[in-house]
């Protein structure tokens, strides 16, 4: 599905003293290393404006978008600060598949949200909620397909991409199925389980968009570990940045951003990022020695040991020690401890033991229970 029509020449904002630019798979775009995620814009429309006009001023040229954000506010906070711009930029909209969904729904969907956007067109759409599952929905008589190529031949949209949470081997199949132009998955530091579905896309020339790059804030405390393990100085999110940018399969990294001072951080942290410095094996050696350490005694969340009888979720708090134990987010991870309510809370746990006997990791799931509620 990946053509590429003349608007795609088009040129897109850019700003190459403050922004650094990659290429977007095959699209024939340089998408902006820094992309904005309009998730989490706040209610006070007069700073939303502001700060998707100061990201633009800074040479940011694509915006996640959809309608389902913020209660069905997403993209009315995001058109303010777009108006006179939105030709320059690549603004991505986004509906969901699921079986009753028919080439017509879908249609009125991408219709209802450029109005809202108040643009002509959609330089990328993305089949949001997206899983191999759903591929006989999207490929069916009437289905999302139809919709896509009618949209496309109409110059309604120009590129498409999915979204969706499915294993990483089923969003390979995906992608080689060649309906795609882009992916977005998340992938940080901590989360690197989307990283041979990336490796797929760069060899196939399918553009990545990576979410959650500071992993939704958890990589904004201090972590000596994740310094050592990267050979690197610096606060945790701009290592989690460079780390991400390091991939050189990833177009784009994609942060949820709702404050000036975020953005400005992170188009800084950006612009320093230099390829020659920051090794992406010798990263990912490091991050694979920091994980060995739990060896195989490694919580997979397969969920086995649910449910709890005390409602405990075990494998959030396995997660979390996860997080501590390997990666030194001690700060975090304690803040998340504490956010655990005394109803779903460890101090709960009865010692029945049930749990241990389910996991097929023989993890000592009562140990590490005690040892996180200490975080308290
Ligand atoms: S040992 Fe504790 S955590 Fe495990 S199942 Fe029993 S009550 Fe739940
Ligand atoms: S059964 Fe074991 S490996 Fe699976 S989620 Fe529970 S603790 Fe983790």
């Amino acid at each position: 599905m990946s053509i590429i029509q003349p608007c795609n020449q088009q040129i897109l904002n850019r700003n190459d003293k403050q922004m650094k630019y990659r290429n977007f798979g095959n699209t024939g775009w340089e998408v902006s290393a820094l992309s904005f995620g309009c998730m989490r814009l706040c209610d006070n429309q007069e700073y939303n404006t502001n700060l998707i006009s100061k990201s633009i001023d800074a040479g940011v040229n694509y915006f996640e978008t959809t309608r389902y954000y913020l209660e069905g506010q997403c993209q009315h906070r995001t058109a303010p600060g777009l108006v006179g711009r939105g030709d320059s930029l690549i603004v991505s909209g986004k509906d969901g598949i699921n079986p009753d969904k028919t080439a017509y729904l879908f249609r009125k969907e991408i219709e209802r949200q450029l109005d809202i956007l108040g643009l002509s067109h959609f330089k990328f759409f993305q089949v949001g909620w997206f899983s191999w599952e759903m591929m006989p929905h999207l490929l069916k008589q009437g289905g999302v397909l139809d919709a896509i190529r009618q949209a496309k031949a109409e110059g309604l949209i120009q590129c498409v991409g999915f979204t969706g949470h499915d294993t990483p081997e089923n969003f390979i199949k995906c992608i080689e199925t060649g309906l795609f132009d882009s992916i977005t998955v998340p992938y940080n530091l901590i989360n690197r389980s989307y990283e041979p579905t990336i490796a797929r896309a760069g060899e196939l020339g399918v553009g990545v968009v990576a979410m959650c790059p500071v992993a939704g804030g958890v990589l904004s405390c201090e972590s000596d570990r994740l310094k050592e393990a990267l050979g690197m100085d610096l606060p945790t999110t701009e290592m989690a940045f460079q780390f991400v940018l390091a991939n050189p399969n990833v177009s784009t990294a994609c942060s949820g951003m709702n404050t000036l001072e975020q953005l400005e951080q992170n188009v800084k942290t950006v612009n320093n990022f230099d390829p020659e410095l920051n090794n992406f094996g010798e990263m990912c050696e490091g991050l694979d020695k920091l994980r060995a350490e739990l060896g195989d005694r490694f919580c997979t969340s397969c969920r086995y040991c649910m449910p709890c009888p005390q409602d405990i979720d075990i494998p959030h708090y396995m997660n979390l020690y996860r997080e501590w134990k390997v990666f030194g987010l001690t700060d975090s991870v304690a803040e998340r401890v504490r956010a655990i309510g005394k109803d779903k809370s460890a101090v709960r746990c009865t010692d029945c033991g049930e749990c241990e006997d389910k996991c097929p990791n023989t993890l000592s799931v009562r140990e590490v229970l005690r040892e996180m509620e200490s975080l308290r």
